[in-house]
Order: C-alpha cells, then structure tokens, then sequence
C-alpha cells in the first residue's frame, strides 16, 4: 500500500505572540506542490514495540538531496511511525507493518516534509489495515500528530489559523510555477520561532491578507508574488544570512516573488511561467548558499493512494 504526497510552501505566515503553551497563533497560507515523498505499507512478522515493526527510508530526489537522508530518524522519533502508532492505539489495529519513505522532499527545509509523511503514513495504514476512517476522523488524528499534519490529507491551497491546524480551503485559479532553492543543512523550527520572539516581541495577532486570497483567487501570479509574505523571514535570515544572497539572485532573474518556505532555510521563488522556474533556477544555483533547486507547480492534490 503507496501512498504519495505532496511538500507545501506557505504564501503567507503570519505568526503572533508566543502563548502560554508555547505554541504561537499562525495565520498559514498553505499551498501543495509536486514535489512528492511516498510512504509504503507492508506487512511485518513482528511487531516488538507496539507500533511499526520498522521503518526504512531511500533518497528519491535524483541524488540531489542525497545527503538529506542521513538526518531522518528511523525510529519511533519518524513522525510516520508515529502517525501509524496513533493510528493502531486508536482503532486496535493489530496487524504488525512496516513503513518505507521514499523521500524527495527536502528535511528540516520548512517544507513540512515529516509532517507529510505522517499524513501518508495514517492513509496508507489506514487503507492497509482496512480501519476505515472517515476523512475528518483523519485530520483530527492529523491534527494530534503536530500542525503541519492535516494539511498534507487535503493539499490545494487552504487557510490554516489556530497553531496551523484548523483548514479552511482557498481557491487557487491559475496553475503556480515554483522555485525551491535547497540549503546544505537544515534550521531547526523551534530555534527559528525562537529567534522570531527575540525580533519581535510583543507580536500582535496574526491577519490574514485579503489582497493575497483575491490574487489567488483570480490567478493573478504577479499580484500573488507581491502579495507573498512570511514573519519567519528576518528569523531565518538572522540564522543564515546566506541566504539573503539566494533570494537575490532569485529577484535578480526576474521573480515575481522571492521568500524564505516556512522556517527555511530552503528560498521559494515564483515565476511567470515553467520556462521562466528553469531561467530562476539557473540563476539561484550560483548562490553560495545554494546546493539543490528544484522546479514544480501547485497547487495539487492532498495524500493519494497510488
Ligand atoms: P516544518 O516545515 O513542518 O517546520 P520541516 O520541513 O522544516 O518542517 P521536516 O523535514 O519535517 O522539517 O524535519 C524536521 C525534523 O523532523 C528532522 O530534522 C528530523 O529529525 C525529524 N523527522 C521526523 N520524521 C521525519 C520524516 N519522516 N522525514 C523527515 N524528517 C523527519
């Protein structure tokens, strides 16, 4: 049992003060995009500790994101193990799995990539042990999991607010061309919103941006691209300056929209069309901080069994 799903980009993060549970109020554009990771199920003679029986994962980036592979835990720390262990507590599931991770989705790139394969982990356990959930009983367990999950189950284009977790799906009336331009290493969220409360503190509440839900909604790339926007920028920046040079080249190559995914550090770019992604991309790859960029559209669809 495969399933695929797919990275997402934020069009907008707006992240207010830090609250009491140490979470932060997000208004949270999501956004799908085809650049995919695939969980497969199968069945295990064993199950030792109570959840999956084991977990492997494989670099399915064409090699360039090889070295990623290294920083993704093959324990019960992978959110995909996790994702499965809630599910059989949940239901009684008792059939012992194991999980494999075909990973094309940068790690530790603020591109929720752990987040999706836990998502395609409770699709496909689902489906494999025949638990039958409904969809929303599945983004609530999602929901559990950490902020990112549910979306990922949905994909297109959606308004998270609450920690990121409450959906509200959005229009997206023009097919999207991206850029992503990949670090080395990775940031760590939790550093990067932690450096966000030192920029800004006293944050006020988050707001959503009408100008950027008409521009989606009409399929106006250009006022999209003037419209993108995310706190966690000048955090990330602070970080890693280098990448102050990545969305440079990324604007200098013409971009109608140049910012740090999420916590970063990858750069997202939008272009005005597939032939125009491959000219910004060209231009990013000279950037220092630069190893790896990858060209795709969105939206696309959310965890699909294949
Ligand atoms: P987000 O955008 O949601 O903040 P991210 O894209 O920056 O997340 P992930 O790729 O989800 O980051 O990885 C963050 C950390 O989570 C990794 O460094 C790794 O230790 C851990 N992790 C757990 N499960 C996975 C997984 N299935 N794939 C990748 N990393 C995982």
């Amino acid at each position: 049992m495969t399933v695929r799903v797919p990275a997402k980009v934020n069009l907008q993060l707006a992240v207010g003060p830090a609250r009491e549970d140490g979470y932060h109020d997000l208004v949270n554009v999501f956004h799908a995009v085809a650049l995919f990771d695939e969980v497969t199920v199968t069945g295990a003679a064993t199950r030792p500790t109570g959840g999956p029986a084991g977990l492997t994962a494989e670099d399915a980036s064409g090699g360039g994101l090889a070295s990623h592979l290294a920083r993704v835990p093959l324990d019960s720390t992978n959110l995909a193990w996790r994702a499965a262990e809630l599910l059989a507590r949940e239901t009684g599931a008792d059939t012992a799995v194991h999980l494999h991770v075909r990973k094309a989705i940068p790690v530790a790139g603020g591109m929720a990539g752990g987040s999706a394969d836990a998502a395609a982990a409770l699709v496909a356990c689902d489906a494999f042990w025949g638990t039958g959930l409904q969809h929303r009983e599945l983004l609530a367990l999602a929901a559990r999991l950490g902020s990112d999950v549910a979306f990922p189950l949905l994909g297109g284009t959606a308004v998270g607010t609450g920690r990121g977790e409450v959906l509200d799906p959005a229009e997206c009336g023009a097919r999207l061309h991206w850029v992503f331009a990949l670090s080395a290493g990775g940031l760590s969220t939790p550093e990067v919103f932690a450096a966000y409360d030192r920029i800004r503190p006293g944050a006020p509440a988050p707001q959503g941006d009408p100008v950027l839900m008409t521009a989606l909604a009409q399929g106006d790339a250009r006022a999209v691209g003037a419209a993108l926007g995310n706190d966690l920028q000048p955090a990330a920046l602070e970080l890693r300056p280098a990448l102050a040079e990545t969305l440079d080249a990324g604007r200098a190559a013409g971009a109608l929209g140049a910012f740090v995914s999420g916590s970063g550090p990858t750069c997202a770019f939008l272009a005005r069309s597939a032939e125009h992604a491959h000219q910004v991309a060209a231009a990013v790859r000279s950037a220092p901080d630069c190893v790896h960029t990858v060209t795709c559209h969105g939206d696309v669809p959310g965890a699909v069994v294949l």
